[in-house]
């Protein structure tokens, strides 16, 4: 039986063509380590390092590219920008459709004195953006919100929420773990301070590699995550002012950081739009084809173009976890059930605590795997 991986927001597979011989050239190739020693290995790695530093800081619309920090992941970078810039007395606004990145870092700094409110979205995962305006007060310090539902898909009103926040001169910051290299993602576009992103998902590089790109408002105002020794300034007990440096302690996913830049490049010439279209017109396939069904439910936007190629299936007469176990076992299709790791947002959509089945979509996933999954459904449901 051939496998159907549909399972893309939890990690893209396949990877895009040259990820894993970038990732084994610097293995075999790359030397040590790079910003330490001064001899030629070295400084060529850092200049690779640079270039991938760069096409990012460019991707993600930043205004000078030190402004782009590598970071293990959308997790770490999620942790970077609230730990860093949020003090005690300080209040942080979330959404309702937030994964436990987002909503548990919070959670944990309630407990150091800093006040949380969840602007609600409605029952397709839209953020009210209304009700986000009556939350903030004179101590609002930020505002994170996720930029695509990992449950649903649904893409949230990202620019509208930035005119609030301007407004009020509060800092915005994008959780993109689900929106980079889908639809596009730039502080200057989007009006954010930081973006959180994940080399893994949509930007079909390796795991274990991220970034965060901030605005240079936030940067200032951030202190550190980690410590540790940069190569620079390495006279002084302090971090380092200059940026990437301040945030960037420790060696680097060297490795990871290469494979990224090979993705990257893939992605630029397979076209963002090009791969945007496949993408809306594969879940449009999707959502037709389980449209009508009484014995499912599908939370999140009805049209493809206001979501991710991320789609949830709630089996209305039937445990979820088995449908998914099914899935695999009958038809070999991998997806994902349970909560998703986003409590708060199955809550929004009504479909806590049972959770759904979540497929997942990507440049590579064929319209005939599609159709595929949705026999498969409409046969289990
Ligand atoms: N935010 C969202 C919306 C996600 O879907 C995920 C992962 O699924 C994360 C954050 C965490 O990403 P990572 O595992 O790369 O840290």
């Amino acid at each position: 039986m051939k496998t159907v991986y549909l399972d893309q927001a939890a990690g893209s597979f396949p990877k895009a063509p040259g990820v894993s011989a970038a990732v084994a050239g610097l293995l075999e190739h790359g030397g040590g380590n790079i910003n330490r020693s001064s001899y030629a290995l070295s400084t060529g790695t850092g200049l690779q390092v640079m270039a991938v530093r760069e096409e990012l800081a460019a991707f993600f619309g930043c205004s000078a590219c030190e402004e782009l920090i590598f970071t293990p992941g959308a997790t770490q970078s999620v942790n970077l920008v609230l730990r860093g810039l949020l003090r005690p007395g300080d209040h942080l606004i979330i959404s309702g459709m937030e994964h436990n990145a987002v909503y548990r870092t919070a959670h944990a700094l309630t407990g150091a004195g800093i006040a949380l409110s969840v602007a609600p979205c409605d029952g397709t995962g839209a953020l009210d953006l209304d009700a986000l305006d009556r939350l903030f007060r004179p101590e609002t310090r930020l505002v994170m919100l996720t930029h695509a539902s990992n449950v649903c898909g649904t893409i949230l009103d990202i620019p509208g929420a930035a005119r609030l926040c301007r407004r009020r001169g509060v800092p915005l910051a994008v959780d993109a773990a689900q929106s980079a290299g889908h639809i596009p993602v730039r502080l200057d576009e989007l009006g954010a301070d930081a973006v959180c992103f994940p080399g893994h998902k949509g930007l079909l590089g390796p795991q274990g590699i991220g970034g965060a790109a901030l605005s240079p408002r936030l940067a200032r105002a951030m202190t550190p995550l980690i410590t540790g020794g940069t190569g620079s300034s390495s006279d002084s007990p302090e971090m380092p002012a200059e940026l990437p440096d301040r945030f960037e302690a420790g060696t680097g996913n060297l490795p990871g950081i290469l494979g990224l830049g090979a993705a990257l490049s893939y992605l630029r010439s397979a076209g963002l739009d090009r791969l945007r279209a496949h993408e809306v017109a594969l879940t449009g396939r999707f959502l037709s084809a389980l449209r009508g069904c009484p014995h499912i439910r599908v939370p999140g936007p009805p049209r493809p173009e206001d979501r991710v190629g991320v789609i949830s299936v709630d089996f209305l007469r039937r445990d979820n976890a088995e449908a998914a176990a099914d899935l695999e076992e009958r038809y070999g299709i991998l997806t994902r059930c349970g909560l998703h790791c986003a409590p708060l947002a199955h809550r929004t959509l009504g479909t806590f605590p049972r959770g759904t089945v979540r497929f997942s979509l990507g440049p590579f996933t064929a319209p005939e795997e599609v159709d595929a999954a949705a026999q498969a459904v409409l046969a289990l449901a």
